[in-house]
């Protein structure tokens, strides 16, 4: 199943503004069942749709060790508080970078069935909610580092391009 080998930086869709679900059919959720055994053999706490090729606003994140699917997710409010902590990302394998993220948010989003929910998470779990849902905006943990640890990054993920 080529589409569900892990994408990595460098691949234009990671790129991209990932497309709102419209629809709610078995297909997603035979999609999301995939998303979240990707994210188990992978061991992280979160996968976005666009890191195993496909475009569209579905991440799913690890909370009290339960996957949590989030479809077009909504930020509905972060804490002032800021936390700098390691951060990793299947689409940059080794790669472990500090950057700052608030302690706690607040998300809306849609279930496989198309109801609507809010999930809160803290800590490890708020920072997974944050860096999948920057990954269906395009953006990703190297946009949040200084040019000299970008530079790094960038050789790094060049030497593992190459293999
Ligand atoms: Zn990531």
């Amino acid at each position: 199943m080529e589409k569900l080998k892990i994408r990595l930086y460098g691949d234009p869709i990671l790129r991209k503004r990932s497309e709102e679900v419209t629809l709610f059919d078995a297909s997603l959720s035979s999609f999301v069942k995939d998303m979240i055994d990707v994210m188990f053999r992978y061991d992280g706490l979160g996968l976005a749709a666009p890191q195993i090729g496909v475009s569209k606003r579905i991440a799913v994140v690890l909370k009290d060790k339960e996957p949590v699917v989030l479809i077009n997710p909504v930020l509905l409010k972060v804490s002032d508080d800021l936390q700098e902590a390691n951060e990793g990302c299947l689409s940059f394998p080794d790669i472990y970078e500090a950057i700052k993220r608030p302690v706690w948010v607040k998300v809306k989003a849609f279930d496989t069935e198309g109801r609507e929910f809010e999930v809160s998470g803290e800590g490890l779990t708020a920072r997974a909610i944050l860096h999948e849902l920057d990954h269906l905006d395009g953006k990703l943990l190297i946009d949040y580092l200084s040019p000299a640890k970008k530079a790094l990054v960038k050789s790094k993920m060049r030497k593992l391009w190459k293999k």
